[in-house]
């Protein structure tokens, strides 16, 4: 396996902790001893299903172990998050890689909360998005070798259409549906230069709230858009005074992308219908092509289905190749939604 990570996704996994109204309630997963293993304990019924659809009976039946990079349990800290998940990808990216970072997982499992949470009141509970952009500005700051220039674009993916987040209000169709390139590049999308970590936070701030959300009986603020959040880091070495003349030298250009993806639970679940199911569908489209994309990586395939979804086709200059990924898996810990977990974490075991 490849030392630096490159090229492949690095899977983790991370249970929420149990909310107010769940406290009390049995939780069906268990962080094993090392931190990279998990056991989903199933109850009767998803058992009995499972057995239905010709899982075996034997060895356990009612327990589903599982492997990662690494996982994280109710405990875990945002802080811990960010050094295993959001460090080595930024770091790639300083150095000139492109890298991602997503979130996956059904609504409520706490996605948004790890990538966007801005910390605020709490900067403890500041989540991979605001730590890494901090993170990236106290390595700009200490780089005594190197000058860099910062740009920031936002746009979400909704029923296949991309509508950027930064474009001003009140301009009438400006930045929607826009078109993605070959290349990966969103067409006409706003790049904001940013001097600052807090000029940085605040064009993220606004770009988020821009999403729109619709409801769901599963959760009033359900996002079943995908958003995304992207970083471009230009390098220079510093220009040395040589005799007079300024030396002339090649930026090195990093794009990190970040994305909470929109919620992976199957549509019966959520009991939508209409205009919401058709969402619904092609919110599949474009999780469905991003897991054949992850499987097919892991699976070291010469063909990488990119073009299948406008999300794989955004993403295919950020995964994959010499770029570093890294896929946090959210979880919720209760029981009642054991089956829909057991298929996140079948999900998840495919990617690694
Ligand atoms: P998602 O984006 O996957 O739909 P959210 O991030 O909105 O889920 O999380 C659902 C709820 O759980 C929110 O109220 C959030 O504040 C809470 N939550 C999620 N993860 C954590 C965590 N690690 N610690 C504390 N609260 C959390
Ligand atoms: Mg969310």
């Amino acid at each position: 396996m490849d030392d630096s990570g490159r090229g492949r996704v690095n899977v983790f996994v991370r249970i929420r902790p149990p909310l107010p109204r769940e406290e009390g309630e049995p939780s069906c997963l268990t962080v094993d001893e090392g931190e990279t293993n998990i056991t989903l304990q199933m109850q009767d019924g998803d058992a009995v299903e499972r057995v239905l659809a010709g899982g075996s009976f034997q060895n356990s039946p009612l327990e589903k172990k599982f492997a990662f990079d690494g996982c994280f349990d109710g405990e875990s800290e945002q802080k811990e998050v960010f050094v295993a998940v959001g460090k080595p990808v930024l770091r790639d990216v300083i150095s000139g890689y492109n890298g991602c970072i997503l979130a996956y997982g059904q609504t409520g499992a706490g996605k948004t909360h790890s990538l966007l949470n801005a910390g605020g009141r709490s900067p403890q509970e500041a989540g991979l998005l605001p730590r890494t952009i901090a993170a990236l500005f106290v390595h700009i700051g200490s780089d005594t070798q190197n000058v860099y220039n910062v740009e920031v674009g936002t746009f979400q993916l909704y029923n296949e259409q991309v509508d950027d987040l930064l474009a001003e209000a009140g301009e009438g169709t400006r930045g929607r549906n826009l078109n993605v390139v070959n290349s990966g590049e969103v067409q006409g999308l706003t790049w904001l230069p940013c001097k600052t970590p807090e000029e940085l936070l605040q064009a993220f701030q606004r770009g988020r709230n821009n999403i729109v959300y619709a409801e769901t009986k599963m959760n009033k603020a359900s996002s079943r858009s995908h958003a995304v959040f992207q970083i471009k880091v230009i390098k220079r070495a510093r220009a040395t005074e040589n005799k007079g003349a300024a030396v002339k030298m090649k930026a090195t250009v990093g794009k990190l992308t970040v994305v909470d993806l929109a919620g992976s639970e199957r549509v019966k679940r959520s009991g939508v219908s209409g205009q919401q199911l058709k969402e619904a569908a092609n919110i599949n489209t474009s999780l469905l092509a991003f897991g054949n994309v992850v499987q097919a990586l892991a699976d070291k395939k010469k063909f990488i289905p990119f073009r299948d979804s406008k999300l794989t086709r955004i993403l295919q200059d950020s995964i994959g190749g010499n770029s570093k990924t890294s896929l946090l898996v959210c979880t919720s810990p209760a029981a009642e939604s054991c089956s829909e977990t057991s298929s996140t974490l079948e999900f998840a075991s495919r990617a690694m």
